[in-house]
């Protein structure tokens, strides 16, 4: 595949939203145990390959051959792509089904038997949840916390209301909005080990749910035999990288133009394996009234949506989750407002205006490579 079309295969747009389970997690815990102990693992099969080899082939060793594979899916409300470069087999199938586990599993918010649904039907009462899960929302609660209440979980209802990239889209009646806003809250969440009550509002984890199925296919990936490398894309919004390409080139991602549906790439990010990427824009799902744009991602001040100049952030850091729910926060947030919250925790950004101009954050300054000159870098981000 040349560097453009890996590129085009990164930026290829949808929706998504979530999640795995019992499978999952017994996955988890073969990749910990086994991380226990690799070199007595490395050194059996290095002991079994002689050995085969010796046999087969009267000394020769045997090497496999490096093959690509690439797959596309859909998934989490969103075109899931992948490209793998490995020595064993092709696992790319798999990944579908994975995020599509944890979807039904965790995050769900229309799937009864998902966790989250449970939370939700339990009206205040506390409700038993898996630990991870519950390791998810501890992150999210403290990004919260973080964001000062800009990324809110708690917005379930309100995002109903608008129904924005649904069937029933529309402004709704401001009474209704004020009641429904007035429910919500982060700290109506009260976590408490294994166990998660919902005091008010209705959980809604779908800024999150595309990061959390990266980082779960980051983990699938670090268990399994021969994988050298590998790009995940959900939807053009989330990305992750695991490993090298064969040629040792840094991966690279595109960043969509905001205002360019057809033709364009505002420009191209490099990712260094083990990161990830999450774009938070207004033109992803959104309806025009009397010019005015309203788009999916609202302000939990307001119950509208975030208004802040900005038409998209890119963020990058080392957690799907994370990149995920800064991207969601950092965009309510506005840049200014922004920057504090990046810096605590390591992660790096690449804004865009409705002005054309593009800021970036220092760490992003050499990785970052503007292909449209309608758009404008600025010196500084802050
Ligand atoms: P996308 O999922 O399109 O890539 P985001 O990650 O920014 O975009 O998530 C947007 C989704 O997050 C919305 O569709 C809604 O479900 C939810 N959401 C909207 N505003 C907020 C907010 N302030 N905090 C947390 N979740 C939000
Ligand atoms: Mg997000």
């Amino acid at each position: 595949m040349t560097e453009r079309e890996e590129t085009e295969r990164s930026v290829q747009m949808s929706r998504t939203t979530s999640l795995m389970g019992e499978y999952a997690d017994k996955k988890f815990i073969r990749k910990k145990d086994r991380r226990k102990n690799p070199g007595r693992t490395a050194g059996r099969n290095a002991v079994l390959c002689l050995g085969l080899g010796a046999l087969l082939f009267a000394g020769i060793p045997v090497q496999a051959a490096q093959e690509t594979y690439t797959n596309t899916d859909f998934v989490m409300d969103t075109v899931v792509s992948e490209t793998l470069y490995t020595f064993g087999e092709d696992i790319t199938p798999e990944i579908g089904s994975l995020l599509r586990e944890i979807e039904e599993t965790y995050l769900s918010w229309t799937d009864g038997d998902s966790e989250v649904s449970k939370i939700n039907q339990a009206q205040g009462e506390p409700v038993r949840i898996s630990e991870t899960l519950a390791g998810y929302l501890q992150e999210i609660l403290k990004l919260s916390e973080d964001s000062g209440g800009a990324f809110d979980p708690t917005m379930g209802k309100v995002i109903r209301l608008w129904d924005i990239g649904g069937g029933n889209a529309g402004i709704p009646d401001e009474g209704e909005l004020r009641s429904l806003l007035a429910e919500t809250g982060y700290e109506n969440l009260i976590l408490d080990g294994d166990e998660a009550a919902l005091q008010s509002g209705s959980l809604d984890l779908g800024a999150v749910g595309k990061g959390i199925g990266c980082d779960a296919v980051m983990e699938f990936l670090e268990e399994q035999e021969g994988v050298s490398g590998m790009l995940t894309n959900l939807g053009g919004s989330s990305v992750m990288v695991y490993g090298e390409k064969p040629d040792g080139s840094p991966w690279r991602v595109a960043v969509r133009d905001p205002r360019d549906d057809e033709s364009g790439y505002l420009g191209a990010l490099t990712l260094k394996g083990g990161e990830f990427l999450s774009t938070s824009g207004d033109y992803e799902k959104y309806f025009i009234e009397d010019g005015k744009r309203y788009h999916h991602i609202l302000d939990p001040e307001t119950g509208y949506p975030a208004w802040s100049g900005l038409t998209s952030v890119t963020v990058v850091c080392g957690s799907g989750l994370l990149a995920d729910g800064l991207s969601t926060a950092c965009f309510v947030l506005g840049r200014e407002d922004a920057l504090p919250l990046l810096e605590k925790y390591g992660a790096e950004a690449v804004f865009v205006d409705e002005d054309h101009n593009v800021y970036l954050t220092d760490g992003m300054k050499e990785r970052f490579e503007l292909l449209k000159n309608t758009y404008t870098i600025q010196e500084t981000a802050g």
